[in-house]
């Protein structure tokens, strides 16, 4: 057997030559929360079942799990308050309240002790999901994506800079709609914290500055229709306000 051939040179970069094909994709970016700058977004990792009292409600057990992730695409964000339009193929779309890690330095098998360093900043976000859909998925042992992954389905709000906030470890995460109160709960109840989930997905991925990720919702979780106004809040980072239409 011969060695392989040396591997071609990449193309040029060629964003400033005009030559791709068909329109290339634009970077999506959050605002940061002081007006200064913007977060480029390269990844939007979500972790499953991350509050105990949501496990439960969702019909597991939540002490025998191991932390499980999924994906969601950078452009299913929406920056900042906003509107969330009613997706289609759906009868049942769920509010899902999240902490969003934001990254400023990657790496692969990041130790708990430092994965913390790898923080630039924290946001309010949330991850809707076509419940019916997700459902069926589990059901025939299918991927999520048609759950998770739609148009729309991760309104987050400005990225807060660690230097401001700190890391949150504690403090009230809830979501109201039209006023009432539906998902309350702590950080502190996060079954796995931020540097353990930063450490676990760094085994199974190499993580990058601009990746997100999507710690898990606390228990409350249920339908939105069409004129609800969410309103998510969590202590120490901020507020994310989303009409649905
Ligand atoms: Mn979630």
């Amino acid at each position: 057997m011969t060695a392989p051939a040396p591997s071609p040179q990449s193309p040029p970069q060629s964003a400033d030559t005009g030559d791709y094909v068909v329109p290339p994709p634009e970077t999506v970016w959050l605002p940061v929360a002081d007006g200064a700058g913007r977060f480029p977004v390269r990844r939007v990792y979500c972790v499953g079942r991350n509050y105990a009292a949501h496990a439960v409600e969702m019909g597991h057990d939540p002490d025998q799990e191991p932390p499980f992730f999924f994906a969601k695409s950078p452009d299913n964000l929406v920056a900042g308050d906003g509107v969330f339009p009613y997706p289609p193929a759906t009868s049942d779309v769920h509010h899902e309240i999240e902490l969003v890690v934001a990254l400023g330095r990657g790496g692969a098998d990041i130790p708990v002790e430092t994965a913390l360093t790898h923080v630039w900043g924290y946001a309010v976000g949330l991850d809707m999901t076509r419940r019916d859909l997700q459902g069926e998925a589990k059901k025939l042992g299918r991927p999520w994506e048609v759950g998770k992954a739609f148009e729309h389905s991760a309104p987050c709000g400005p990225v807060v800079p660690v230097e401001t906030c700190g890391h949150p470890a504690e403090g009230a995460i809830w979501l109201t709609v039209n006023g009432e109160t539906r998902q309350l709960g702590d950080l502190s109840q996060l079954i796995w914290k931020v540097p353990e989930v930063i450490a676990f997905l760094s085994r199974l991925f190499v993580l990058r500055p601009g990746d997100l990720i999507m710690t898990g919702t606390p228990a409350g979780v249920g339908p939105v229709t069409r004129g609800d106004r969410l309103h998510g809040h969590i202590e120490g980072v901020g507020d994310l306000k989303v009409d649905v239409r």
